[in-house]
């Protein structure tokens, strides 16, 4: 009975708010992006006593707080050469050893660093539980993809000249110009709250999700200064990144603010973009900014509950004019549009409601028929190349969808895709958009260079938890190299007491931490010589030759092991 009395009363909700229309902002221009730049003029900011922060050197801010005699860094830039640059005006401001680092989050431009930072005082690395997991899952399990797909949208593999910024920050620094990472693991973490005090100097860490699950706020007591990490910068948030990641929880994050907020901070020093100063001031914008975020959430879902999918959405919410006016909401790393996608797929999953799209015809069916429908595929190319002509570059993409579903290899057609990215992308003023495009363009070009910006090297091997990196090798296994197959083995390791059972059973790897009775080969190494050749940085017949590999028991199980996880 409640239900039905439910439903005319949402009827009347719905009919009275679609009659009005709201009247949206000016969306930026790509001369505004360029001007956005001057958000990232290289220098290094006193914001209160003994609070510095250094903009423009790296994607994300380095902070240095001062204390008595030791010093603290909170994020630590996204690779050694970046953060040498940055330690060495630090150095200059105040040598004392650094007793703590804080990452903020798991995001490589904050954590890639801190080798440099730690090298002279072996600081504590402060950061919550769940940082970890994170850190492992991007240079493990999903390193290929999040590799090219970040390599797309900062435009990694564009001339630095056509990167006029990334938004949140000049450039990505990591697999630009050679740069390498110089990551450490967190050495203490916390799951709620933690305080301690580093040099006289008071700190508080408030578990905050928001930008990722593991984001973290600073909360100096005594200077009143706040550190958001990326829940907060001065541009529309990425409360969904095209690069992908796991769900950002939008109700989560307009919480973590409100509990800035409510701090009344004097100074909010974020991770990207220029640090804020005055009370009033600060909590001004910060209520914008979760308003903004709030905004996006609860009409998502609002529209999600009349039975709008997921692009009806898209195109129907617009931010309104006191939010989508306000300079810390203009859309140059964020976009309400993706974001509420994302809302959508985050509490229904990836089923739009439609059933038409429950079993879609396979693509290239679909392509056929569309080819068919439009006369066959000269004229669909003709079109297209109308299309584009006519300056409709989205359209002339789409088509070019079409047409190399049907011909992949066709070079009229990758041609006229490549003109559409490249019109799409020097059109648009979104930095993430605009590079994915151009970089997808790029992509094009007959001896284009597969850029991996996380490429593993001994060092990262080195750092790898061991646990991470045998859970990555389950989605390494090759089912056609694998189906017949049946190998149980056992890894141990003369540097630690560790062990793995690892069955591969037809398609499937099963690992288990510990000794299991039965295998058909028993492999001793060191933990890194392992990593080193499962990852294919060190070489197997190598390995097994100079005894880097110890092997007990059958070689050809091991070889056909190692064959079920190439390429
Ligand atoms: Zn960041």
């Amino acid at each position: 009975m409640k239900f039905l009395f439910f439903i005319p009363f949402f009827f009347i909700i719905f009919s009275c708010s679609e009659t009005t229309s709201i009247e949206a902002s000016k969306s930026p221009t790509p001369d505004d992006l360029i001007a956005h730049s001057s958000e990232f003029k290289k220098e290094v900011i006193e914001v209160t006593e003994g609070v510095h922060v250094a903009i423009g050197y790296a994607l994300a801010n380095a902070i240095l707080v001062e204390g008595e005699n030791s010093n603290i860094i909170i994020d630590t830039t996204g690779t050694i050469e970046t953060a040498r640059e940055v330690k060495a005006l630090f150095d200059a401001i105040n040598s004392n050893p650094i007793e703590a680092i804080i990452y903020t989050h798991n995001h490589g431009d904050h954590t890639y660093g801190a080798t440099v930072f730690a090298e002279d005082s072996n600081p504590d690395i402060y950061a919550h539980d769940s940082t970890e997991e994170y850190l492992s899952r991007v240079i493990g399990i999903i390193r290929p993809i999040i590799s090219a797909r970040s390599n797309r949208m900062f435009g990694n593999s564009l001339p630095k000249s056509e990167v006029e910024n990334n938004g949140i920050g000049p450039f990505l620094e990591i697999g630009r110009d050679g740069r390498q990472p110089g990551l450490l693991y967190p050495t203490k973490t916390f799951s709620d709250k933690i305080k301690f005090e580093v040099g006289g100097v008071k700190v508080e860490l408030f578990h905050a999700p928001g930008e990722t699950n593991d984001q973290l706020f600073v909360w100096l007591p005594e200077k009143k200064a706040l550190f958001p990490g990326d829940n907060f910068y001065k541009t529309f948030p990425n409360l969904y990144t095209i690069r992908g990641t796991p769900y950002r929880d939008l109700a989560g994050w307009v919480n973590s603010i409100d509990v800035m907020r409510y701090l009344q901070p004097e100074f909010l020093i974020p991770s990207h973009t220029r640090p804020l100063a005055g009370q009033d001031n600060i909590n001004e914008i910060l209520t914008t900014y979760r308003d903004g975020i709030q905004f996006v959430h609860d009409q998502t879902v609002r529209l999600m509950n009349l039975g709008l999918g997921p692009d009806d959405i898209a195109e129907t919410l617009v931010l309104p004019k006191h939010l989508g006016d306000s300079p810390f909401l203009k859309e140059f790393y964020g976009s309400p549009e993706w974001s509420a996608k994302n809302v959508f797929s985050g509490y229904l999953g990836w089923f739009n409601g439609n059933p038409s799209s429950l079993k879609p015809l396979p693509q290239i069916e679909e392509a056929e028929n569309f080819i068919k429908l439009a006369g066959g595929w000269d004229s669909l190319l003709a079109t297209a190349e109308g299309s584009y002509s006519n300056g409709e570059f989205q359209w002339s993409l789409q088509l070019t969808d079409y047409l190399l579903k049907s011909k992949p290899d066709d070079t009229q057609a990758k041609l006229l895709r490549q003109s559409s990215l490249v019109a799409l992308g020097n059109k648009e003023s979104n930095p993430n958009s605009r590079y994915y495009y151009l970089s997808s363009a790029a992509e094009l070009d007959k001896d284009y260079q597969p850029n991996d910006i996380l490429l593993p090297n001994i060092e990262a091997i080195t750092k790898y938890p061991i646990e991470s990196f045998m859970e990555t090798l389950k989605v390494n296994v090759i089912p056609e190299k694998s189906l017949d197959k049946n190998i149980q083995l056992l890894f141990t390791f003369t540097n630690s007491t560790k062990s793995f059972s690892v069955f591969l059973r037809k398609g499937v790897l099963e690992v288990q931490p510990f000794m299991v009775s039965g295998s058909s080969v028993q492999v001793t190494s060191t933990e890194e010589d392992l990593k080193s050749v499962l990852s294919g940085v060190k070489s197997l017949p190598i390995a097994l030759v100079n005894g880097t590999l110890q092997v007990n028991g059958s070689r050809t199980d091991l070889l056909s092991f190692f064959s079920s996880l190439r390429n």
